[in-house]
């Protein structure tokens, strides 16, 4: 815990995370005492991401840039699953390879991680692309006597033989019959099962000719390969949404330590599910949004991430269009309050009261996020700052030191959360692009479309023609052009340092 008065050393922290192996909150430090090695379950890719994955992969986004931020480099593995049952089905039905199916979805995300901000990972690893490494840890597990084939020539993993199986779900698995299997990747029964770790080819699927048979490897050896192959057989964090810590976690656990006898990873981190009206947003539910669906509603990529980030990840989030309009006035506000500091003429000196701000708001900061990443107390402590600063800038009671110890408090506070520097026009545009490829600019909002028909240039130089308008005072052509603007969703605001414009 950092106290006012220590040292303005953010790189002193140590982010204390919640660890599901545990059950409390433990210190989360590179073993080597380099880098921080993490893996993250990555998406299927059988169709488009929703909002509830990318909830997921944007609280890990401000793990790894929280940890940047304090000084521990990551080295952040992230598997992307390309071949499983529904996109062999898939694929099958539209007549296609699972490569060229899988290609569309694959882009897709990297471009919604990209409109999200959410950084790539130091190294992405494809199913498809380690099946010699899946093939050779089953006949490891085999070697070992915890695999076994069955008739149709599918491999199994022996769950008799890893008896602290369900050590990170706390299942009790008393009751677990020997030699019971299930052969589906995705399972919600209380009792476990052997599972599933090599299917035997079926007619017309496609399968890998491998050591151990033709056919394609099951989910969750998929990740333990990968997993150790880039991280080593023992590594710092594992992380993934709630509904993998069982089976598939506990699996991989299983797996991985039956092969080596080490700890698999060290610390395991869940992230509790984004719901719609109380339940879990899913595809087979029915009940999910894209990042897409929300762009053409006319709802910027910020707000989106900052509405799935502000509240923490262990608590469940029920998302309400609600929530989007909060997070677009949040950084509204944040933008404003920034643009208003750059833009400023401040005096030379500072006020106690304003040092004293900034100062505790950059510990408050810290110590909500290095307190298992609480986002929403982080959140608060700025705006506590920009709420203060704002006062007293209106009473004249704020200088240009003031300015310069909270400009780099901003700073901070973007490094992690990344709204403030506005990059929503790209997104946007990106997302009409994709609509008139897909048949759906019938979803576009208005507003949307008509700011897209305006380039950020034309809005520049009509601005222009506004001030010079105005100047000359000539108020009739300096309305109309700001009335122009607003049928087309652009905003100004006047303000005594010049005019800014955004698009609503
Ligand atoms: P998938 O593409 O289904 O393998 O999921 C990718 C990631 O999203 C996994 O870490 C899941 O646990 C996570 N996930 C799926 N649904 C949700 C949800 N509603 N809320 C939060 N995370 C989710
Ligand atoms: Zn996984």
């Amino acid at each position: 815990m950092r106290k006012p008065g220590d040292a303005r050393a953010v790189e002193a922290m140590t982010l204390r995370l919640f660890n599901t192996l545990t059950g409390q909150l433990d210190a989360l430090e590179p073993a080597d005492g380099k880098a921080l090695r993490m893996y993250a379950c990555g998406p299927t890719v059988y169709d488009y991401g929703h909002i509830g994955n990318f909830r997921t992969f944007l609280q890990i986004d401000i793990l790894r840039r929280f940890l940047r931020l304090t000084g521990t480099p990551v080295r952040h593995v992230m598997n992307i699953t390309d071949v499983d049952d529904k996109i062999i089905r898939n694929s099958a039905e539209a007549g296609v390879s699972i490569g060229e199916y899988t290609a569309r979805y694959v882009e897709a995300f990297f471009e919604d991680l990209e409109a999200l901000r959410i950084e790539r990972p130091e190294q992405i690893a494809r199913a498809t692309e380690h099946i010699p490494q899946m093939a050779s840890l089953v006949e490891k597990l085999a070697r070992a006597g915890a695999a076994y084939k069955a008739e149709d020539g599918s491999w199994y993993f022996r769950l008799k033989a890893f008896p602290e199986y369900g050590k990170l779900s706390k299942k009790d698995l008393s009751g677990m019959e020997d030699g019971a299997r299930v052969d589906v990747d995705e399972y919600e029964k209380d009792s476990a099962r052997d599972f599933a770790l090599w299917k035997a080819a079926k007619p017309g699927e496609t399968s890998w000719e491998t050591a151990i048979g033709q056919g394609r490897p099951g989910w969750h050896i998929e990740c333990s390969a990968m997993a150790m192959e880039y991280l080593g057989e023992s590594f710092d964090l594992h992380c993934g949404g709630e509904d993998l810590m069982f089976p598939h976690h506990e699996n991989e656990i299983a797996q991985s330590e039956t092969a080596t006898h080490k700890p698999f990873a060290r610390h395991w981190m869940h992230v509790r599910f984004l719901l719609v009206d109380g339940r879990k947003m899913s595809k087979s539910e029915g009940n999910f949004y894209t990042p897409r669906d929300l762009l053409l509603k006319g709802y910027k990529a910020s707000a989106i991430r900052l509405a799935l980030i502000s509240v923490p990840y262990r608590r469940p989030f029920n998302f309400t269009f609600d929530s989007l309009t909060d997070a677009t006035n949040a950084i509204d506000r944040l933008r404003t309050f920034q643009a208003r500091l750059k833009a400023g003429k401040f005096a030379a000196g500072e006020s106690k009261e304003m040092q004293e701000a900034a100062a505790e708001a950059r510990i408050k900061y810290d110590n909500a996020l290095g307190n298992d990443l609480n986002t929403a107390e982080a959140l608060a402590a700025i705006f506590e700052l920009a709420r203060a600063a704002n006062t007293a800038m209106d009473q004249g009671q704020f200088f240009a030191s003031d300015r310069d110890a909270i400009l780099p408090v901003l700073r901070d506070f973007d490094a992690v959360f990344d709204v403030i520097e506005d990059r929503d026009a790209e997104p946007a545009r990106r997302a009409m692009a994709w609509a008139e490829q897909a048949g759906r600019m019938g979803d576009v909002a208005p507003e949307l479309k008509a700011a897209q028909s305006l380039g950020d240039e034309a809005i520049e130089a009509l601005v222009a023609e506004r001030t010079t308008a105005k100047q000359a005072r000539n108020f009739a052509r300096a309305d109309e052009i700001r009335k122009e603007l607003a049928e087309k969703g652009v905003v100004l605001e006047d303000s005594k340092d010049g005019v800014r414009w955004k698009r609503k």
